[in-house]
């Protein structure tokens, strides 16, 4: 196996994420990474390269405990990062079109005589599917949760027949300016002035829309207000959905409810959040083209039944609480629902628990496991919690001592208790000294460096256990930790 890192630099800006075992060692992982796979030797490989490509990145102890550095190098271990791209792969049939061959395959219909499809799961009996193991299996068992939300052939998204290419000048987002000092409150003095206007002319409908989440239950609620109309009121539950798809859904429904009134030519949408609005004239794939389609459908048809036919879609930043749009969002937060049965989930919403499942994996495991070594120093944040490993942005530790090369290799040695101090040769080279230099302890052991040690005082703080003081230590007292030639 061709195994290579991209590491860009071990000096100033030490990205993890460009470390991150680069996709030829992962290249086709889906045939050998699959449910009851046994994967221990592809492990052992891989984890000795995850190993050298972290060892390289912080400058730690060949001898150092892995799971241990991986978390301080902000790598993600290399069997839940397998899951967690495992997960992502087997969720992404589902943008393919339904003529798919690879759709075709995972058809769980049994044969009918007329299109005889006979390498189809359907096709199966009860029995030899349980005894088919791999990537394909494990993809129809995860499609069975998934309800569907891409369209990629639907008719609304083909070149040319795009409301963006037949009607470009109909649509309009008039988003918050937020170069402009004030802008909340100018937003505000807008929409109270748009509100004036819609109230005196018959062809306008204004839709105020929101969504909210509570425990896995999506609550969308438009209000529709149009000229000598009662207020019109949508309410719809989804559970398992993500922000976005909730907020789409509302402005389906009021897009759909304002189409209904007599004599409308101009529907004013207002919502918090305008990137999911942007998101129904977004031609490129994405989990939210059944909304987006029905959308642009209803649009077609008020788009061509006469020429000045428009919409407007304003954003209003729910921190504004603006008048209209703070009842629609106390309406929104009013319902407490709990899902009573099991129901299919989005793919979006799919694909954002797979992927804090591996994360949380991974953290309990960091916490519960003697995988990162026994003396493995647990520091606290600036909230005084226990760091816990994370990918982002390289991760908590290196976000704090990642600037400096030497800075780094010192610090992970320290939090690692795997550095050229007494304590660490007393346990691998038991031959060599272990007395402290400074004569006034037997053992040069790491409390003793980081508390009591005469040499290295440089730093007033008697506080080490939160992450920031403790680099403040080793940056005031540059010879702890390190080699006595350096
Ligand atoms: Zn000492």
């Amino acid at each position: 196996m061709e195994i290579r890192l991209e590491a860009s630099t071990r000096s100033k800006s030490v990205s993890s994420t460009d470390a991150v075992p680069s996709p030829i060692a992962l290249y086709g992982f889906q045939l050998w990474f699959y449910h009851k796979a046994p994967t221990m030797y592809h492990m052992k490989v891989l984890n000795k390269m995850q190993r050298r490509a972290v060892t390289w990145i912080l400058g730690a102890f060949k001898t150092s405990p892995l799971e241990g550095i991986e978390a301080l190098a902000g790598l993600m271990p290399i069997r839940f990062h397998l899951q967690k791209i495992s997960k992502r792969s087997l969720i992404r049939p589902f943008k393919l079109p339904d003529n798919h061959l690879l759709k075709t395959l995972l058809n769980d219909n049994p044969p009918s005589t007329k299109t005889p499809t006979p390498h189809n799961i359907g096709s199966l009996t009860n029995h030899q599917k349980s005894l088919i193991k791999g990537h394909l299996p494990d993809t129809h068992t995860k499609t069975l949760g998934i309800f569907p939300s891409f369209s990629p052939i639907n008719p609304e998204f083909s070149p040319g027949n795009r409301i963006t290419d037949i009607f470009p000048n109909r649509f309009s987002f008039i988003p918050v300016n937020k170069k402009v000092e004030n802008c909340n409150n100018i937003r505000g003095h807008e929409l109270d002035e748009m509100v004036l206007c819609c109230s005196s002319e018959s062809h306008m409908a204004l839709i105020i829309m929101d969504a909210s989440i509570k425990s896995d239950i999506a609550t969308s609620i438009s209000h529709i207000h149009s000229f000598n109309h009662p207020l019109v009121k949508t309410v719809h539950h989804a559970s398992f959905v993500t922000s976005t798809e909730a907020e789409l859904f509302a402005i389906r429904c009021g897009i759909n409810q304002a189409c209904t009134i007599n004599n409308v030519s101009k529907i004013i949408v207002v919502t918090d959040s305008i990137h999911a609005a942007k998101k129904i004239f977004d031609n490129r794939s994405h989990p939210h083209q059944i909304h987006s389609a029905a959308i642009l459908s209803e649009l077609r048809t008020f788009f061509s039944s006469k020429e000045s036919n428009t919409i407007e879609f304003w954003e209003c930043p729910s921190k504004l609480r603006w008048r209209l749009h703070s009842d629609v969002d106390k309406d929104s937060r009013s319902f407490s629902i709990s899902p009573s049965y099991p129901t299919k989930i989005s793919w979006d919403y799919c694909k954002k628990i797979d992927c804090n499942d591996s994360l949380n994996l991974w953290k309990m495991t960091f916490q519960a496991s003697d995988g990162k070594g026994r003396n493995f120093l647990d520091l606290l944040d600036d909230d005084f919690n226990i760091i816990e490993p994370h990918y982002t942005k390289g991760g908590p530790w290196l976000q704090t001592f990642g600037h400096s090369n030497s800075l780094c290799a010192c610090t992970v040695r320290a939090i690692t208790n795997h550095a050229p101090i007494g304590e660490y040769r007393l346990h691998f080279f038991p031959g060599m000294d272990f007395l402290c230099l400074c004569s006034n302890y037997p053992i040069e052991t790491r409390r003793h460096i980081l508390h009591k040690c005469r040499r290295f005082n440089g730093y007033w703080n008697p506080r080490r256990d939160s992450l920031s003081h403790f680099v403040m230590f080793l940056m005031a007292n540059l010879n702890a930790f390190a080699f006595v030639s350096s």
